[in-house]
């Protein structure tokens, strides 16, 4: 391996990358306070045992672990959630509830690297803890669809489904959680016939397999047709009633809130995480066919982490294949752009001149860039074309005498002779 060259999996953001994926950040950063959620910032690495406890075999063996010098079994987080019980579960734990909590930051995950799939991504997570209401299960989804609307996305739809209903037939067939997760991990790579193999090797009815078989196929965009059905279909199994009468009341409550995106209700659905125990959900564009977001809710993970019984419901946001697809749409993020302003000294002599005025312009907030080329003003200037700045101070000694620089703008080709009291008011008015 060259050591010159990215490790396999690993991204170098460049600035205008950079800029993109700051600015999804920035997005879910105002999102979050829109909503009253609050950051916490929580460690890279974590205990082994503690990410390895309920995310699930697919993630447990992408995990990078290793053992520190002290000899502690460790890993680089491959999601938040198992921190955030964690935290909940520890020194959260008498906090008033419910909580609302947002973190950002990169993940690792030893995935094979392909198009929207790395191997340290990044996301931003919204954990709403301590309700089991359908209200909060709600609140999650409409908060998706308003990132989705903040970042301009278009035809974006919701994949909606509850683990309560597979679950709930599996349980009602004495299949115990960890062979229900098997099923699960093969249902979450769409490997429907497979999953059925391994639920009849189980040993479940012959009632079973066929309902599971009729639930497989069920989904489609008209929620209360596919509810019905599905409802229909595994009458026999109470709690996967339930299930399909909980996302009934999520689903319904979402659609009067006014959120307006489409939800596709899968009832075969799963996700690769095992500690979800009802609503999961993924938003997606026509232009990709990987999730952008994964959410769902989680109510028996903190108790699991030795915290009080505390239900829980949230969602991971995607921000690399957020940005993605804000590129796939083909269209440039609304980065606002300020002012940029270089400032160049006509001569040696006044260098220190230019470091003190630029000093002064970034104290009322000016984003300023100095020549520090020693190059001649035309050169500085071309460099500035180049560059995007909006505005050039010229500094030389005729003007100074009478205390003036010279500003150009940058856009117009005009410029002019300005005080230098009056040089930030010049700047922020054009
Ligand atoms: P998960 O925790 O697997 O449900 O993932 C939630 C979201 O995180 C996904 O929808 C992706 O947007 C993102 N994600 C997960 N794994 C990767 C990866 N290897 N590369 C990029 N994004 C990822």
């Amino acid at each position: 391996m060259s050591p010159f060259r990215t490790v396999r999996g690993m991204r170098d953001f460049l600035p205008k990358e950079a800029e993109k994926m700051r600015y999804v950040e920035q997005v879910t950063r105002d999102l979050a306070q829109l909503y009253g959620y609050r950051e916490v910032i929580t460690p890279i690495v974590e205990s082994y045992d503690l990410l390895a406890a309920k995310s699930g075999e697919e993630i447990r063996k992408r995990m990078y672990a290793f053992e520190d010098l002290g000899g502690r079994r460790v890993a680089l987080r491959p999601e938040f959630t198992a921190s955030i019980a964690r935290l909940i579960a520890t020194k959260m734990r008498n906090e008033p509830k419910p909580m609302r909590l947002f973190c950002v930051g990169s993940l690792y995950r030893y995935d094979e690297p392909q198009y929207g799939r790395f191997r340290e991504f990044w996301q931003a997570n919204y954990e709403l803890i301590g309700s089991t209401k359908p209200e909060a299960d709600a609140e999650i989804l409409m908060l998706t669809y308003d990132l989705m609307e903040k970042l301009g996305l278009r035809n974006y739809w919701l994949k909606i489904g509850h683990v309560g209903i597979i679950r709930g037939i599996l349980a009602q067939e004495d299949v115990k959680k960890e062979q229900q997760n098997m099923v699960m991990q093969l249902l979450d790579k769409k490997q429907w016939d497979e999953a059925l193999t391994a639920a009849r090797e189980l040993g479940v009815s012959q009632r079973c397999v066929t309902t599971l078989k009729n639930v497989f196929k069920i989904r489609g965009k008209d929620v209360s047709q596919v509810l019905k059905k599905t409802e229909e279909n595994v009458r026999d199994y109470e709690s996967a009633v339930a299930a399909v009468e909980n996302l009934r009341e999520i689903t319904e409550l979402t659609r009067k809130s006014n959120a307006k995106f489409e939800m596709l209700v899968e009832a075969g659905f799963a996700r690769g995480l095992e500690y979800y125990t009802g609503m999961i959900f993924e938003p997606y564009v026509p232009e990709m066919n990987i999730a952008l977001s994964g959410g769902g809710r989680y109510d028996k993970l903190i108790e699991l982490f030795g915290g009080e019984p505390t239900p829980a419901v949230g969602v991971a946001q995607g921000m690399d294949r957020l940005a993605l697809a804000v590129k796939k749409q083909k269209f440039s993020p609304k980065i606002p752009e300020g002012k940029r302003v270089v400032i160049i000294p006509i001569g040696e002599k006044l260098r220190a001149r230019v470091l003190e005025l630029s000093l002064a312009l970034r104290g009322v907030g000016i984003p300023v860039e100095v020549e520090v080329m020693g190059r001649t003003v035309s050169k500085a200037l071309q460099d500035a074309d180049r560059r995007n700045v909006t505005h050039a101070v010229i500094v030389g000694s005729e003007e100074l005498k009478e205390n003036k620089v010279v500003l150009r703008d940058m856009k117009k080709r005009e410029q002019k002779t300005v005080k230098i009291r009056n040089l930030s008011q010049e700047i922020l008015k054009t």
